[in-house]
């Protein structure tokens, strides 16, 4: 909490209007930065003189810096962009390795579910659009991958961009969401919710396990409440990366407690494989 007015934290001092020594330390307007007066203020003699008179006026103000951060709003996409971003005449890695795996209808049902976009911001690059709830587009994600192993291209540097930076859009705030995530309107909240961290295996996971609706955190610590929220009431099922079960877990257990309704598999954790696979390593090799 801060106040229009508070005492001067400089070791500046000066008169006091009560003994006449130089001890006298003022109020100081937080907004401004000027002193009050030459009343309002605190003798630092406690005890000898013990002067301190706060202002009359004074009163609770937010702190406009932080208080800015906290409400600033995501911003959208238009609803068009997803069709600037479909162009089924260019190349896609991803869906080129999509069709070397599994047949023609499945992959098309695949792109179509969750809106595949591609981008010429690297050649056959995958846009991956997190589209809400409430059917807003919060971003799209801009990967790389190797057409022949489905592998994500990390050299020379990590193949990882958005779209609102490809567009130059400088002041676009991006407030992410689940990936899939507009796909929870069309279950019930009997149906069953998957989670994996990598956009890629929750693609793969919906062509597998198509019962089941497979969303995608995008990072480990997209697991968390604020993206997780939308899932409350429904039946969720998360699978961590090998050895990030216990993070996940321990976040799961947090979360039932407010509300939620999360099992967290350990599917992995009991299977000899590679620190970081997820179950597509399991299912793929
Ligand atoms: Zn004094």
């Amino acid at each position: 909490m801060h106040y229009k007015f508070s005492l001067d934290p400089t070791p500046r001092k000066f008169i006091c209007p009560n003994c006449n020594k130089k001890t006298f330390v003022k109020f100081i307007d937080n907004e401004s930065k000027n002193y009050l007066n030459a009343i309002d203020g605190r003798c630092d003699r406690e005890s000898k003189c013990g002067y301190f008179k706060k202002p009359s006026n004074n009163y609770a103000i937010t702190n406009s810096n932080s208080n800015a951060l906290n409400v600033l709003h995501p911003t959208y996409h238009n609803k068009d962009i997803v069709l600037q971003f479909y162009d089924t005449m260019q190349q896609s890695n991803f869906i080129i390795y999509l069709l070397s795996v599994f047949d023609l209808k499945s992959v098309q049902k695949a792109i179509i579910r969750y809106h595949l976009g591609i981008t010429n911001y690297w050649k056959g690059a995958t846009v991956f659009w997190q589209i809400d709830d409430k059917n807003k587009i919060r971003g799209g994600k801009i990967m790389q991958y190797n057409c022949n192993t489905g592998n994500r291209v990390k050299q020379p540097f990590n193949h990882v961009s958005w779209i609102h930076k490809q567009l130059k859009l400088n002041n676009f705030v991006l407030q992410q969401c689940l990936f899939g995530l507009h796909l929870i309107n069309k279950i019930s909240k009997s149906d069953t919710i998957c989670i994996i961290e990598s956009e890629k295996s929750a693609i793969i996971m919906s062509i597998f396990i198509p019962d089941f609706l497979w969303l995608a955190t995008g990072s480990k610590s997209g697991f968390k409440e604020s993206m997780l929220q939308p899932l409350k009431g429904y039946k969720v099922i998360a699978y961590p990366d090998k050895s990030e079960h216990q993070n996940w877990q321990d976040k799961s257990q947090l979360l039932n407690k407010r509300g939620f309704k999360i099992q967290c598999s350990s599917l992995l954790e009991n299977i000899d494989i590679e620190d970081g696979s997820d179950l597509i390593d399991l299912l793929i090799s």
